[in-house]
């Protein structure tokens, strides 16, 4: 036994102790080997609303939201009672086959009662990521009960995230996720540009830049054929690829492409579903677009427990079930899982009382405002976003919007330097992402305002 096992076995690790077992054992997610062997990691210890300590007893305002997801915020008693209830009533019962239980079913109805249009139709999974998954082979599945088995192919576009999986990081195409010791899904995946407005071509208006994103994809159908194109994946706000709102009207135009071409549209709304933009779903009440398949995580249970799920319309449905003999062979073991399903309802039922939804879109608008006073920055190039899910973008140029060189590394240091000051950002490329909680409050968005400012300021003084 080390030494660090034994104070382990001891009970009470000290901060310092948590710091190194985490270093010395532990694998993170997208961690540079480098800064990790020298660095580790930050031991968070607990949280409350908007807020987290670390080990230490340091507070900072988490405006990263977790991860897209803290939305009631933490340390809820309700939330934990919930769980706890639960837990003890039936922790665990599967889904599979003929088998449900009762915040399984509930949840199931809930959803359906949320979703626009004839989304009436719930397969949970147990993240965003195993969502996108099932949506792609539904796309599969569903065409080929069509009669359409050649239509297989799937559409998505640069620089989206819709998970980790072998599948559905192939459907995704972040630029720094893509290395060569992995291994990818290329046939019949295709990419489209990315709607970018901030950085559209030179000279482009951003309607005429949506003509040509629109043209693109009838392009990329008459190319391929219409025959074998069988779904579009979209995150109606491309989230962790930059925050990326289309220009006005896109999304809607490639959703009635899709409708024309008998080409499912799939919404990723792990991000924007569960009143991230002030609403339930993003898709209708933003976007004015009827998916025929939510994918959604994250927010549905406010990461109080782990579940995802893919909502689909009683249209597949129907054209699946006809003829009765077939099997939808796929499921995970965690599917349905009741205690994560109790989560789910208790969310929902908290954002419906409390009106959540109304806060974040109240707040939600201050928020970028707010932000959006940064622009004035010699380092900021946009800030852009809606409601609860902001960027800003930092730039060499200002002007010409070049980029910073990648070596700057300059929003890791903004965030690491909003840190010291009590503030958590999330650092992606030259970005720095937020996404509070939707209770945040004004005087609390004024924090994150003064903060990140003075942390931008700290980096430009020197990078100068
Ligand atoms: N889809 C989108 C849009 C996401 O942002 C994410 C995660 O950030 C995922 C899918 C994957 O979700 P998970 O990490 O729960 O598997």
């Amino acid at each position: 036994m080390t030494g660090l096992d034994a104070k382990f076995a001891a009970g009470q690790p000290a901060p310092q102790d948590l710091w190194e077992m985490d270093r010395r054992h532990a694998l993170h997610p997208w961690t540079n080997f480098g800064s990790f062997e020298k660095d580790g990691a930050l031991v968070i210890a607990r949280g409350e609303g908007c807020y987290l300590w670390d080990a230490e007893g340091r507070r900072y305002l988490d405006a990263v939201g977790g991860l897209w997801c803290t939305n009631l915020g933490l340390g809820r008693k309700d939330m934990a009672q919930a769980i706890a209830d639960q837990a003890e009533r039936l922790a665990f019962s599967n889904t599979f086959v003929d088998v449900t239980n009762e915040p399984s079913a509930r949840l199931a109805a809930k959803l359906a009662s949320l979703a626009p249009g004839d989304l009436n139709r719930v397969h949970f999974t147990t993240g965003g990521s195993t969502a996108v998954d099932t949506a792609a082979r539904l796309v599969w599945y569903y065409q080929s009960c069509r009669g359409q088995r050649q239509k297989t192919d799937l559409v998505a576009r640069e620089h989206s995230y819709h998970g980790s999986t072998y599948l559905s990081q192939s459907v995704g195409k972040r630029p720094g996720d893509r290395v060569e010791e992995f291994r990818y899904m290329e046939a019949g995946i295709h990419h489209l540009s990315v709607p970018n407005p901030y950085r559209r071509p030179e000279g482009m208006s951003e309607e005429a830049f949506c003509d040509f994103l629109v043209a693109e994809f009838e392009d990329l159908i008459a190319r391929v054929g219409a025959d074998r194109i069988g779904g579009f994946f979209a995150e109606p706000i491309q989230a962790s690829g930059g925050v990326i709102v289309p220009p006005k009207g896109y999304l809607r135009r490639m959703w009635e492409i899709c409708r024309r071409h008998d080409i499912l549209f799939i919404a990723d709304e792990v991000v924007t579903a569960f009143g991230r933009l002030g609403h339930w779903f993003a898709s209708e009440d933003v976007f004015e677009v009827i998916p025929d398949v939510i994918t959604c995580a994250k927010g549905l249970t406010s990461g109080y427990q782990p579940l995802g799920a893919m909502i689909f319309s009683d249209r597949i449905w129907e054209v699946m079930a006809e003829g009765g003999e077939r099997w939808f062979t796929s499921g995970l073991t965690y599917a349905g899982h009741p205690v994560a399903c109790a989560a789910g309802l208790k969310t929902i039922e908290i954002i419906e009382n409390e009106g959540l939804l109304a806060n974040a879109a109240e707040v939600g608008d201050y928020f970028l405002e707010r932000l959006q006073g940064l622009e004035a920055l010699p380092l900021v190039g946009q800030v852009r976003g809606q409601r609860l899910m902001v960027c800003v973008e930092n730039v060499g140029n200002k002007d010409s919007k070049e980029p910073l060189p990648d070596g700057a590394n300059e929003s890791k240091r903004i965030s690491d330097a909003a840190e010291a000051m009590g503030l958590m950002v999330r650092p992606i490329g030259h970005l720095n992402v937020m996404s509070p909680p939707l209770v945040i409050t004004k005087p609390q968005v004024d924090f994150v305002a003064e903060t990140l400012e003075k942390a931008i300021r700290k980096v430009t003084d020197e990078l100068v």
